[in-house]
């Protein structure tokens, strides 16, 4: 627990949230500024700044849990589909510095748009260095 962190302070409960489903390692609560109705968080308990810090228990804990929410959530709002995502870090526009899921129920002609937006213009790669990226990622 991380005494100035706002989601600690949800899972300590020291601060109200609008607690959707707990496990023993993970939490998941209604975002208090939605994109959507039925916009929900998921985070592991422990106070774990990026999704590189959690360990691999909590890692399945929180993703099971998005696994096991996002039908569940999308009956309760009557969502066409769904959009999944985490912001890891601040230069991905992360605010809270506690990992966190965002479960965003999608609706036809919400005008919203995919994930791909969230990345800003597309980068000019040709095939040899997609191939070093790849090299790169998989020998990590
Ligand atoms: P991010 O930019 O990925 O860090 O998103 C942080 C999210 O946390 C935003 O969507 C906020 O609306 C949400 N948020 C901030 N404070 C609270 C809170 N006390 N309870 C629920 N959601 C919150
Ligand atoms: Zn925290």
């Amino acid at each position: 627990m991380s005494d100035d962190c706002i989601f600690c302070s949800i899972v300590a409960g020291d601060i109200p949230g609008r607690i959707v489903a707990e496990t023993d390692d993970a939490l998941a609560f209604l975002d208090a500024n939605p994109m959507a109705p039925g916009h929900t968080l998921v985070i592991p308990k422990a106070h774990r700044e990026r999704l590189a810090d959690l360990s691999t228990e909590e890692s399945r804990a929180v993703f099971d849990l998005v696994h096991d929410l996002a039908p569940r959530i999308a009956e309760a709002v009557d969502a066409d589909a769904h959009t999944i995502g985490v912001n890891d870090g601040p230069e991905a526009g992360q605010e809270v510095p506690h990992a966190h899921v965002h479960v965003m129920p999608r609706f036809e002609g919400d005008g919203g748009g995919p994930i791909h937006a969230a990345a800003g213009s597309r980068p000019d790669l040709d095939d040899d260095e997609l191939d070093e990226i790849a090299a790169d990622i998989a020998a990590e």
